[in-house]
């Protein structure tokens, strides 16, 4: 059976018990052997008390009277002691020895010997002992050595005992933690669930739906909001994208109207050649319009992607001069002059055919709007690190309620006019794209001579 993904709960809960369960064991294992250390510290120091007890215990001839004297003094299992000879061997021992004899190995002969008390484990019918021997000395002279001996059980057995507790105490701690975390980061991630399921219902139909925002200014009201934002961008590019697709199906359909309407007429009875000649002509006209849109269209749906070419160095004087050119061929018949004004040599960073494009779009506009007599006048000037292309004509001006809305695609402000000079109301809307493509900025100003004057900034290279 293949199981999905842990949820983030679940792997934080694993987490904090894991680093909790290092944390246990490292202080069990700390807690062991400080306890281990100190205790044997104590029965040690102990047995030593032991030995001088019994050393300086009052023993007349026989060993027994110290033994009794002993007897009450310790508790039953402190009475294993006995008593050595310089040469090793054995003198007395306490009666709870019965015939045992505690093991002295030679190290410790040889330490004892050299006059000083030596500590050792050691295993006497299979009970681990801890015993010290003493050397009694007499004018330097080694007399006799105290061994003493302490069983190692009780110590073995608190120690045990610790371990026991350990092994219920730190499992324990660890699942009441890892429970206690489980139910703390559940909680903690409910708003993040939520949020998932309201996302899940928002879909490009109900996009005007949005996320609860809880109110309480931490991390997850801050995603919220940027989701929120998100939500609200998408919102209006879908929008704008069903008012754009609205708007071309539109200007679609009025020349598809009227070149029906020509064809239905040259077919509804027979005509004259003359008569199919001119209303082909008039469908043509139509057609060529359709094709422009077409273009425009494609143009527009291209710069908004931004320029496919590498982007590379484009002079603005030899541009602007190029334009110039085809603007004042434009304008011959409109009697309408293209000049370039003053012009400061500066290249900026791009496509030079979305640029001439661009620009193109801008003088074809001023000659088409400035009555006859009027002039066009296109100049560039650069001020930090940005160049500015002004195209500036004497025309009726746009006011500064439509600078704005004249950018989007398919708005005219005088359709009659417009349609007449065949404009498909897409010609700044491609120039806007293309400038923005090109990080720059594009916008109308109402110069006071009159006119307009149209304001191309892109970053200098
Ligand atoms: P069109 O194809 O109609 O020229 P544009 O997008 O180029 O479309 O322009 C949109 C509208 O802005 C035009 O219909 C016109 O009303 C107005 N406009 C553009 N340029 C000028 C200008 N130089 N002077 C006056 N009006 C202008």
């Amino acid at each position: 059976m293949r199981r999905g993904p842990l949820s983030v709960h679940t792997r934080l809960t694993l987490w904090y018990a894991g680093a909790l369960l290092a944390i246990l064991v490292v202080i069990s294992v700390l807690s062991y052997s400080l306890l281990a250390w100190s205790l044997a510290q104590d029965v040690d120091r102990s047995l030593l008390a032991l030995a001088g007890v019994v050393r300086d215990a009052p023993r007349g001839d026989a060993f027994d009277e110290a033994e009794w004297w002993l007897r009450d003094l310790l508790d039953p299992e402190h009475q294993l002691f006995q008593l050595l000879g310089p040469d090793g061997r054995l003198r007395m021992r306490s009666w709870r020895l019965r015939d045992d004899v505690l093991p002295l190995s030679p190290d410790a002969r040889r330490s004892v010997a050299a006059g000083r008390a030596v500590f050792e484990t050691v295993t006497l019918h299979g009970q681990r002992i801890r015993t010290v021997a003493l050397p009694v000395q007499r004018n330097g002279r080694l007399v006799e050595v105290v061994q003493v001996g302490v069983p190692l059980a009780p110590t073995e057995r608190t120690l045990h005992r610790w371990i026991e507790a350990l092994l219920v105490l730190v499992p324990l701690g660890v699942g009441l933690a890892a429970a206690g975390g489980r139910v703390m980061a559940r909680a903690a991630l409910r708003p993040v669930d939520e949020m998932a399921r309201a996302a899940r219902r928002i879909d490009a139909e109900a996009l005007a739906r949005r996320i609860t925002v809880r109110g309480t200014g931490d991390e997850l009201d801050r995603l919220a909001e940027t989701l929120n934002g998100m939500l609200e961008r998408l919102e209006n590019a879908f929008g704008g994208m069903r008012r754009f697709s609205a708007d071309a199906a539109h200007e679609l359909r009025t020349p598809l109207t009227a070149l029906k309407g020509t064809l239905e007429v040259a077919l509804r009875a027979d005509r004259s050649g003359a008569e199919y000649r001119a209303a082909l002509a008039s469908a043509l006209e139509e057609v060529e319009r359709l094709v422009r849109l077409a273009e425009d269209l494609l143009l527009l749906s291209r710069s908004t992607a931004g320029p496919e070419s590498p982007r590379a160095r484009v002079e603005l004087e030899s541009l602007v001069l190029d334009v110039a050119d085809v603007g004042a061929r434009l304008a011959k018949d409109r009697s309408v002059a293209v000049r370039v004004g003053s012009v400061v040599p500066v290249a900026v960073l791009g496509d030079a055919g979305s640029l001439r494009r661009a620009l193109l779009n801008l003088v074809e506009n001023g000659v088409k709007y400035t009555p006859t007599g009027g002039r066009v006048e296109i100049s560039v000037t650069a001020e930090g690190g940005e160049a500015e292309i002004a195209v500036e004509d004497t025309g009726p001006g746009i006011d500064a309620g439509d600078a704005e809305r004249i950018f989007e695609p398919f708005v005219r402000l005088d359709a009659a006019r417009d349609r007449e000079s065949g404009g498909s109301g897409l010609g700044l809307a491609i120039a806007r794209s293309i400038v923005v493509a090109h990080r720059g900025t594009i916008e109308v100003e109402r110069p006071a001579a009159g006119g307009s004057r149209f304001v191309l900034r892109l970053p200098a290279a």
